[in-house]
């Protein structure tokens, strides 16, 4: 067995053979503890016929284990400073490739289908980016992509997103998408010692399911996400004011809209924070014929 990158000692060691100084403006804090790598790898329950997809390797700390577990690793970096280091940590892996491609942008479905066509489970395991969790997870999510889940470490006030109750602050489109989607549960809660350089605010790690169908039934997800995001578009104001002024043709159509929430006995003057996914979807279906696309 090699020894481990993500130990402070080692770390540092690579980072100052190359010269290395990070970027906070891509969000990188590398993870120098390896029992937190161990438990998200295990939350991943990574098996050998598993194809992990990772995204920002940094200097490779969790895509070893990953290595070590899993079949096959595909991981994407932005950072092109960090493709020699990477090619050197890992080369003891064979079952390595990395892609130097911004994420949101990467064609999932045709990486998945060129690099892990022949893996029976697939699954996201990253220590995310924090300028852009909320795009990533909302695209590894929509993308309808061959995975069985994703256990990823985010800001903890991401990870309280996810499970938050109607009414409360936290609650919001991407807590409505998750559960959606998948079945979200906090695996641990991660004290900043652990990254080099320290964040500035604590971290979570989450693993999110994939169901195999929506606890909801939908007409048109294209009009249920739009009626979402229209609803919590603007917190202050009431329900009704939301999707008149944030759906496309809400204005021309608030007549119609005010007949809908009547006939479902939703109060137009609650916020739309209030509103739970099940008076999402039907909401979204009494509203589907007046804007679908
Ligand atoms: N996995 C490493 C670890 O745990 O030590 C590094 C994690 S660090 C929080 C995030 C990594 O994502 C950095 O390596 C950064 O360069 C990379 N990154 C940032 N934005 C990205 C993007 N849009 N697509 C791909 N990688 C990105």
């Amino acid at each position: 067995m090699h020894k481990d990158i993500a130990t402070p000692g080692r770390t540092k060691e690579i980072l100052e053979r190359y010269g290395f100084s990070f970027k906070k403006s891509l969000g990188q804090n590398f993870l120098i503890d390896t029992n937190i790598l161990r438990k998200i790898v295990n939350a991943a329950d990574i098996s050998c016929d598993t194809g992990a997809i990772e995204i920002g390797p940094g200097i490779g700390a969790l895509t070893e284990q990953l290595a070590r577990r899993a079949k096959k690793v595909v991981a994407f970096e932005i950072d092109s400073r960090l493709l020699p280091i990477l090619a050197d940590t890992l080369s003891p892996y064979d079952n390595v490739r990395i892609i130097h491609q911004d994420v949101l942008k990467a064609d999932l479905h045709a990486v998945i289908a060129e690099e892990l066509a022949d893996v029976s489970d697939r699954m996201v395991v990253a220590n995310l980016p924090y300028y852009v969790t909320t795009p990533i997870i909302m695209k590894l999510l929509t993308e309808r992509l061959p995975i069985r889940g994703m256990v990823v470490m985010l800001q903890k006030e991401v990870a309280d997103r996810l499970a938050a109750k109607p009414g409360t602050k936290d609650y919001g489109s991407l807590t409505i998408a998750v559960q959606y989607y998948t079945e979200a549960e906090v695996v641990m809660t991660v004290p900043r010692t652990v990254f080099m350089p320290q964040p500035n605010v604590d971290s979570a790690v989450i693993r999110l399911v994939k169901r195999p169908r929506p606890p909801v039934v939908v007409d048109d997800e294209g009009v249920f996400f739009q009626v979402v995001r229209a609803s919590f578009a603007q917190r202050r104001k009431t329900l009704l004011n939301n999707l008149t002024n944030n759906l496309l043709g809400g204005k021309e159509n608030k007549e119609q809209i005010e007949r809908a929430l009547a006939a479902l006995g939703i109060d137009p003057r609650r916020r739309g924070e209030t509103l739970d996914i099940a008076e999402f979807a039907s909401l979204s279906n009494a509203l589907a014929p007046l804007f679908r696309k």
